[in-house]
């Protein structure tokens, strides 16, 4: 499912869907969801893989009758089976700044999907300059990508990570992730600009989102800018979304097994690398938005309450994988910090 307007969804058929019925051209139906879905509290999300019941060739609609079982969740934006984050910084024009960097890297990272970094605007930087801040960000354990839209640099090779794939494109605004998709989707701008009603004045609220095709396969769904993420990380969480704790924990163990990396003895953690700064102050971060989750004082009741009012959160109700369990906890506490934050 591409897109939801009101309450219509835009449903793309698999090739061997639609070949024998409407040869020229892929077909998207417009569909209502079936009142049973309703019943049960199935919600149908972008990023969906669904069935569609009685298709009507000619007028293009159907009838989404299931929702098949889901490979990953995000919450925001709400996208369900999205393989990778690709997360767009510029190098110049806003200027590249690493604590803002690392910030959006560890929010990617939370999310448990694959983190894709890639470094726009190269045309206004030196080779030097481009060449330092790769060395710099391999240490950091991402290799990004380099790309100029203008000078349609790098984009081929871009590309080749995001075929059959479905990306989240994010990062602050101004980098210039809009040039990027339409730069693959020349679509996407006319399709935006062309949709009327709720879905075009809801393109830029934090919770819509679409999904654009790209040539060869895959899918892009833009996400609106947001210059600093609310982490919203557990404190025992946030060494496992830095990849360079990842590693140094492959290599050896801190003595104690609860340890925080904040100054425990033999801590395999602690040391001369360039982002220890930054872990030590997203945990206290991490520290502080724990304890507003504990002042809950009954957080069952809590979850429940949000749950009716927005009617999101407790859609899964199949429980796919170990990965799953854990961002659907995150995403409890999601919700848990969201009331608290409109109680204050
Ligand atoms: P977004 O807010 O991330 O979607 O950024 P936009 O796509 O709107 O781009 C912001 C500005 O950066 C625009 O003025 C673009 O023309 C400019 N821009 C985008 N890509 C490039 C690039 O590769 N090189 C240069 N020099 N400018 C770019
Ligand atoms: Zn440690």
């Amino acid at each position: 499912m591409l897109a939801t307007q009101a309450n219509y969804y835009q449903v793309r058929l698999e090739p061997q869907d639609w070949l024998a019925n409407k040869p020229q051209s892929p077909v998207t139906l417009l569909c209502t969801r079936r009142s049973r879905l309703m019943k049960i509290g199935q919600t149908v999300m972008v990023g969906d893989r669904v069935v569609v019941e009685e298709p009507d060739w000619q007028g293009l609609r159907g009838a989404i009758g299931e929702v098949l079982p889901r490979r990953s969740v995000l919450d925001r934006p709400p996208v369900a089976n999205a393989d990778q984050i690709l997360l767009v910084f510029a190098l110049a024009e806003p200027a590249l700044d690493p604590y803002q960097l690392s910030r959006f890297l560890v929010k990617a990272e939370s999310t448990g999907l694959e983190v894709r970094l890639c470094l726009s605007k190269q045309d206004l930087v030196t080779p030097a300059e481009q060449t330092s801040w790769l060395d710099r960000l391999r240490h950091w354990g991402y290799n990004p990508s380099l790309i100029s839209v203008s000078q349609g640099q790098g984009l081929a090779n871009l590309l080749s990570h995001l075929q059959q794939k479905i990306t989240i494109v994010s990062g602050p605004s101004g980098v210039g992730k809009s040039s990027l998709i339409n730069w693959f989707i020349p679509q996407a701008a006319l399709r935006t600009g062309a949709v009327s009603g709720k879905l075009a004045r809801g393109r830029h609220t934090t919770r819509h989102v679409e999904l654009f095709e790209l040539p060869g396969g895959g899918l892009l769904a833009d996400t609106p800018g947001f210059n600093q993420p609310e982490l919203m990380a557990l404190p025992q969480d946030l060494a496992q979304y830095f990849p360079e704790i990842r590693e140094r924990l492959k290599q050896a163990t801190c003595q104690f097994s609860d340890c925080l990396h904040h100054g425990e003895p033999n801590c395999a953690v602690r040391g001369e690398w360039e982002r220890y700064e930054h872990y030590l102050e997203f945990l206290t971060e991490a520290i502080a938005y724990q304890q507003v989750l504990e002042r809950q004082s009954n957080p069952e009741s809590a979850l429940k309450r949000k749950t009716k009012g927005k009617g999101h959160a407790t859609f899964e109700p199949k429980l796919a994988s170990e990965k799953y369990r854990r961002r659907s906890r995150r995403m409890e506490h999601q919700v848990l910090f969201n009331q608290e934050l409109e109680e204050l």
